[in-house]
């Protein structure tokens, strides 16, 4: 917190998309499925997994082994034949839900305050909040982080105005020993988590609900089946769902606002866990040490005019 006094208001910290999500850290394959879209994220992506591991370290949590990815031509012919592998050697994946409680708890040790309440809207000065029941709050600096969230704060900040929900459901199903690491292909990624599959994601641009229907479970059952026909018949333990924070070029927005003293944080879309610990050094490096970062350059709130 390089000394200063932070406040977090949020409604219910350390849950959000970061706790609905797979956890892959995946700048490779990220890199190649999203060819063609702002190489910049790229560079930015295996910046921040060259970060991870100390990351990791001090939040007392584990990386899985490299991820593997797999090319399935057709179901039956995945079934029939071994199909094409490909190992992915720098990418790794944590548990989501454990980075969440953990970042919680560091925030807490490191003097962090939280308020379990949302911001409604900025207030009449420039680095002001009104929250839920009408407190006003004033800050040196305001950072809009809330995810998909962070569009209701467009008649504020128009930067957001681009910023859109993608849902994305996950299942998983009881299968100890069933997976070492991450196997992945084009649609689908299955993670082991304890003694059970982790299996997501669906993609669900414009809708923003945590309604989880069966039919939705059941296509990612199947899929996970062509990939490791071994999880064939296995029901799921837990299903959920998560809105990830979209934007247009599927990069962050990240810098300051058009509005004096506020920053934003936002549109980390599906790579807010890969790019976390790089987005904590922005945000720290601009936020408190007052200099441009050149790495946030390619992403500044305002580039969509
Ligand atoms: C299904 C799914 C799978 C994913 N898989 C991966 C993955 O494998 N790897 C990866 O890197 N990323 C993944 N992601 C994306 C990643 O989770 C997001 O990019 C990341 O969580 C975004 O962080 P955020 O803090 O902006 O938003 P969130 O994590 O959603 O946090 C936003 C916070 O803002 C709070 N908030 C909302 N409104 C308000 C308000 N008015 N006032 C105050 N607080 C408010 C919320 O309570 C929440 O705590 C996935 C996301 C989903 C949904």
């Amino acid at each position: 917190m390089r000394g200063a006094t932070v406040t977090v208001f949020d409604p219910e910290p350390a849950r959000g998309a970061g706790w609905a999500a797979g956890g892959m850290i995946s700048p490779e394959f990220e890199t190649q499925s999203t060819a063609g879209q702002l190489p910049a994220l790229s560079e930015l992506a295996f910046a921040s997994r060259a970060l991870w591991d100390a990351f990791a370290f001090d939040l007392g949590l584990e990386l899985g082994p490299p991820s593997i990815a797999i090319e399935v031509q057709n179901p039956a012919a995945s079934q029939a034949n071994m199909p094409e592998k490909r190992i992915l050697w720098r990418d790794t994946f944590v548990d989501p839900r454990k980075l969440s409680a953990s970042l919680w708890e560091s925030c807490c040790r490191a003097g962090v305050h939280f308020e379990r309440t949302g911001v409604r809207q900025l207030g009449g000065t420039e680095t002001e909040v009104v929250l839920w029941d009408g407190q006003t709050k004033k800050a040196d600096t305001i950072i809009v982080a809330a995810g998909s969230a962070a569009r209701y704060f467009a008649s504020d900040l128009p930067e957001l105005k681009v910023i859109f929900p993608i849902k994305g459901i996950l299942t998983s199903v009881h299968s100890p020993g069933a997976l070492d690491t991450v196997i992945r292909s084009a649609s689908l990624y299955l993670i082991p988590r304890g003694d059970q599959v982790v299996i997501g994601a669906t993609s669900e641009p414009g809708v923003d609900d945590l309604s989880v229907p069966p039919e939705a479970v059941q296509q990612l059952l199947r899929g996970a089946v062509r990939l490791v026909p071994s999880l064939k018949g296995k029901l799921p333990v837990e299903s959920w769902a998560g809105v990830r924070p979209g934007s247009p070029d599927h990069a962050p927005l990240v810098g300051w606002s058009s509005r004096k003293g506020v920053y934003i944080a936002a549109g980390w879309h599906r790579n807010g866990i890969l790019l976390a610990p790089v987005a904590a050094d922005i945000i720290a490096n601009e936020v408190l040490g007052g200099i441009e970062d050149p790495s946030a350059s390619a992403f500044r709130p305002n580039r969509f005019g």
